[in-house]
């Protein structure tokens, strides 16, 4: 495993003016919007050689999408790393303590009573977050 993309992006972002944020921070409703197309084309283009490939294609497009998410990350100044590893954390829950995996019939991993779900707000507090109730909430109370 080389570096975290994190390290990478962030000097993409410096090199050519882009945002980069150190603590999370929600930003204008554009650039949300801007970050947002950009990982849906991305998204997108994974979906198209999916099936198609060729091999080289579907690398090059899945690696787009990890690198608009961590760009996306940094300018809303999220560590996405400490993010991962809490949704790690929570997955690897779904083992049950004698290290079996329980399934469903069509193969669906179940979570057991030792799940723990993954806490993101906590991780983003960790960061410097001040929570905000949720524009969608704020439209209703501002006016
Ligand atoms: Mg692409």
């Amino acid at each position: 495993m080389h570096s975290s993309p994190a390290r990478l992006v962030r000097e993409f972002h410096l090199a050519f003016g882009l945002d980069a944020r150190t603590t999370p921070t929600e930003v204008s409703q554009e650039l949300a919007a801007h970050r947002g197309e950009l990982l849906a084309e991305e998204a997108a283009e994974v979906a198209e050689v999916s099936v198609t490939g060729p091999l080289d294609r579907l690398a090059h497009e899945l690696a787009d999408v990890v690198y608009v998410a961590y760009g996306t990350a940094l300018v809303h100044g999220i560590d996405l790393d400490a993010v991962i590893a809490e949704i790690h954390r929570a997955n690897m829950t779904k083992l049950g303590p004698d290290g079996r995996v329980s399934r469903r019939a069509d193969g669906k991993v179940l979570k057991g009573d030792h799940y723990r779900a993954p806490d993101v707000s906590e991780v983003l507090r960790r960061q410097g977050w001040e929570e905000r109730e949720p524009l969608s909430v704020r439209e209703h109370t501002d006016s």
